[in-house]
């Protein structure tokens, strides 16, 4: 999820960093024109909005109290002491810091207030009625975020540091972070952003968004189209908590700062772009035939077991290789000690747990039909992600493996897609 990396190894600006001020402006202003494109009736990728609400119009205080609350809600299932204490990797100095894995009781919980509050008659449509101030506040928050933690940083030892975000440069340092691991006693504020305002906060979206098109469609019952998109990224949600302990392992939480990119990232881009299916499908709508349901289910289906089958196979290779439930599995010895699969998933293409995201992600857009390519707004920027990502981590695993890795590449040529690329 949290990719959004311009570009993702920068090497140190040489002065001032237009690059990363023109990122600043670029990345509100993708989700601002999306969110007014998507609202339009003719919501074509070429027409122009009738204008952007003035600041005094975006910034309202009830739905800034409500994203302030769900935050602090949030944070207050964080430090709740249920769920496993984890270690994350070995830092410069050695120390392994502990995290509360505790993001699926988290989502649980989420859903158990949002049952009060229809139970109450809350109108949680009002997320949609009022979403670009929704926005708007998110946008401000993480901002704010980010100033805290860059002048928090000042004072810090360097071994605290994150190499990409202390180059001097003011702009470029606040955009990537300057502190690795920004904690408040225990509370680790990188890791909560990463996995839990953001994340749930899109299924709150998702179905403030449903209970909207029942009531601008006037339908008694959520369309199949919203529906699927609703279970769908549920259940996307809910596996990525239910395996929250490997974020510890991932580069936003080893290697990167927490700034500007990913408090941005994590607090605005996922919920407010990730739930373009369900806000498109409200003013939208899109009639599912049974087959046309059968065959997106389908895709869903098999995208989330390749995801799943290669990212569980590949992970506990890592974890055990020696693992007698894995000697099926075919290997290329490498200098490191470590081995590279080259049967089953592994052995069609170089990654497939891309490939079964990226079919999710049809599986996603699918139900919106095929007027507007606004709906496939995540799956255009997954793959142009992903993509990206396999040309960075072939590299760094040519370097890393030399020539087992050509012979990887000479095995299974295909990088992400079968026979295609
Ligand atoms: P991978 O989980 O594919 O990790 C790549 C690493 O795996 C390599 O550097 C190498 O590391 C190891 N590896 C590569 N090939 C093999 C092999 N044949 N056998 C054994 N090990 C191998 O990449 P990501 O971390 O990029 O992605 C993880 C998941 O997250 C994916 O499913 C991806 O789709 C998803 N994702 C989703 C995003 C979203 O926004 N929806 C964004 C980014 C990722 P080593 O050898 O050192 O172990």
């Amino acid at each position: 999820l949290k990719q959004l990396k311009f570009p993702p190894t920068a090497p140190l600006p040489a002065a001032f960093p237009p690059g990363t001020f023109l990122m600043m402006l670029f990345l509100p202003s993708v989700v601002m024109a999306l969110l007014l494109k998507t609202a339009l009736d003719d919501a074509r990728l070429l027409t122009v909005p009738d204008g952007v609400p003035a600041p005094a119009d975006l910034l309202d205080w009830r739905p800034f109290g409500l994203v302030l609350l769900w935050l602090l809600f949030q944070a207050l299932l964080y430090v709740l002491p249920v769920g496993k204490v984890a270690e994350g990797m070995p830092l410069k100095s050695g120390k392994r810091l502990k995290y509360r894995i505790n993001g699926f009781y988290a989502l649980l919980a989420s859903v158990a207030a949002v049952g009060v509050a229809l139970h109450q008659e809350v109108d949680l449509s009002y997320v949609h009625a009022h979403f670009l101030q929704f926005f708007a506040s998110a946008a401000l928050l993480s901002a704010l975020l980010s100033v805290w933690l860059y002048v928090r940083a000042r004072a810090l030892p360097g071994e605290d540091l994150a190499p990409s975000g202390n180059s001097g440069f003011l702009l470029h340092d606040f955009f990537m972070g300057r502190e690795l691991n920004p904690r408040v006693g225990a509370f680790d504020v990188k890791f909560f952003c990463e996995m839990r305002p953001g994340l749930i906060g899109w299924l709150v979206i998702n179905f403030s968004m449903l209970l909207a098109e029942m009531k601008v469609q006037k339908l008694d019952s959520p369309s199949p189209a919203m529906l699927l998109v609703n279970i769908f990224q549920f259940l996307w949600v809910a596996d990525g908590l239910w395996h929250e302990e490997k974020i510890l392992t991932t580069m936003d939480i080893v290697h990167d700062g927490f700034g500007f990119m990913l408090a941005f990232g994590d607090l605005v881009w996922v919920p407010f772009t990730f739930s373009c299916q369900a806000y498109y499908l409200v003013s939208h709508p899109n009639d599912l035939s049974v087959f046309w349901m059968v065959a997106i289910i389908s895709v869903k289906a098999v995208g989330y077991y390749v995801f799943r089958k290669a990212n569980s196979e590949k992970n506990n290779f890592r974890r055990n290789p020696a693992d007698p439930a894995l000697s099926y599995l075919k290997t290329i010895p490498t200098a490191t000690g470590k081995s590279l699969i080259v049967s089953g998933l592994w052995g069609v293409v170089r990654h497939p747990n891309y490939l079964g995201d990226l079919l999710m992600g049809v599986a996603w857009s699918l139900p919106c039909g095929f007027n507007h390519v606004l709906p496939y707004f995540y799956l255009i920027y997954l793959l142009l992600l992903l993509i990206h990502r396999d040309a960075r981590d072939n590299h760094q695993c040519r370097k890393k493996y030399g020539s087992a890795w050509d012979e990887y590449c000479r095995v299974v040529p295909y990088r992400i897609f079968p026979k295609v690329y």
